[in-house]
């Protein structure tokens, strides 16, 4: 078996385990395999394993693999997006994970219409406030709901967070507790082109936590690829 097959039915028996915890199937729980810094080959390799849901943080990156992947493949959009950069993703990313402004659904909505689509987002959340993470505050997210309403070429379709660097996992669930609280209460509201499907939480470190506390999908790159080599 390659590393990255090994990899990956750890991280599936990890998932079955934490979903059967939360009451869920690993059915239930969507596997990101997030690839920036992967080169295509490696990607191919995790795609033909049968991963078929990928997360790029950088929209340069993210169109420079786009073409060359083979598969069924869903593109997913998780990092920091620039509103300069938006028209050149509408239309090929099935989810943006990572809005954190009015400005910036706007600018998805505008670009979004003006091509005839609506493109699913999430709204990325800052719960632990932290200076150096992007995302909405908890007490922002009701009057941002509200805001979100005219914009018509965005379907938000649940929450984000990238919960703090930890030692220790278990440092992260109130931070996943409280992302499931805002869920759940967004939900109970039942507003028109908001309908809370996806909460977005846990990567490597955390992944199994996040998911006993409700996540659905999770973003896991270095258990899948090992320890990314930046520039
Ligand atoms: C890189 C990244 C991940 C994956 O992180 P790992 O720790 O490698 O699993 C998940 N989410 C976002 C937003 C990222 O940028």
């Amino acid at each position: 078996m390659s590393e990255i097959a090994e990899n990956l039915s750890e991280i599936y028996k990890n998932i079955e385990a934490a979903a059967k915890k939360s009451g869920r199937s690993a059915d239930d729980i969507m596997l990101l395999g997030v690839t920036k810094t992967v080169d295509c080959e490696r990607i191919q390799q995790l795609v033909d394993l049968g991963v078929k849901e990928l997360g790029e943080n950088r929209v340069q990156e993210l169109m420079s693999k786009i073409d060359v992947i083979k598969g069924d493949v869903n593109w997913h959009l998780i990092g920091s997006l620039q509103t300069n950069k938006v028209k050149y993703i509408i239309g090929k990313v099935k989810l943006i994970h990572s809005v954190d402004s009015l400005k910036l659904a706007s600018e998805i909505s505008k670009r979004s219409l003006a091509s005839g689509l609506v493109t699913d987002i999430l709204l990325e959340l800052n719960v632990a406030e932290e200076e150096s993470k992007h995302g909405f505050k908890a007490e922002e997210l009701s009057d941002t709901i509200e805001k979100l309403k005219e914009f018509k070429g965005i379907g938000v379709k649940g929450l984000m967070t990238v919960a703090p660097y930890v030692e220790n996992p278990e440092n992260n669930r109130p931070v996943f507790k409280k992302m499931r609280e805002l869920f759940i209460d967004i939900k109970a509201k039942n507003c028109d082109n908001i309908d809370m499907t996806y909460l977005s939480m846990g990567m490597t470190n955390d992944y199994v936590v996040a998911i006993e506390e409700g996540a659905d999908i999770v973003r896991i790159g270095t258990g899948i690829f090992g320890k990314r080599n930046y520039a």
